[in-house]
C-alpha cells in the first residue's frame, strides 16, 4: 500500500496559503487539526510498516525452516541450529560441534542459550 505523501503535503501546503490569506479561524482550526490528524496517520504508516516488514520475514523464514529433534533445519544448510532459541525468539543460532560427556550422553550445547539438544541420551 502506497500513499502518495508528496501529494498530502502539497494539499496541505495550499491549505496552509489559505488560512494565510483569509485568516478565517473557522477554516485555521480545521486546517490546524486536519496537519495533526495527517501526522499521526503519517506515523501509523511507518510502524505499520516497520511491522508488515517483519512479519513478511518471519513468514518466509518459517517457510523454510523444519524441526527435526532435537534441532531445527534450515533450508540449504545442512549445520543445525537451536530448537529453543527459534521457538522463542525467531532466531536461528548454529548449535555448537557434536559432544560427548558422561553416561554416553550425546548433542549439542546453544552458544547463545545453553540449551542441550540431545541426540543421545545413554547407552
Ligand atoms: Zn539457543
Amino acid at each position: 500500500m502506497a500513499i502518495a505523501w508528496g501529494a498530502v503535503l502539497s494539499g496541505m501546503e495550499i491549505m496552509r496559503k489559505i488560512a494565510e490569506k483569509y485568516q478565517d479561524p473557522k477554516f485555521n482550526e480545521a486546517y490546524l487539526s486536519l496537519q495533526s490528524k495527517i501526522m499521526e496517520i503519517q506515523e501509523d504508516h511507518i510502524r505499520l510498516t516497520n511491522e508488515n516488514e517483519g512479519l513478511k520475514k518471519t513468514q518466509d523464514l518459517s517457510s523454510k525452516v523444519s524441526f527435526k529433534r532435537p534441532y531445527i533445519y534450515l533450508e540449504g544448510d545442512s549445520e543445525p541450529y537451536c530448537q529453543k532459541c527459534y521457538e522463542n525468539e525467531g532466531k536461528l543460532v548454529h548449535v555448537g560441534q557434536k559432544d560427548e560427556w558422561d553416561m554416553g550422553q550425546v548433542g549439542r550445547i546453544c552458544p547463545v542459550c545453553e540449551h542441550i539438544g540431545h541426540e543421545k541420551w545413554r547407552d
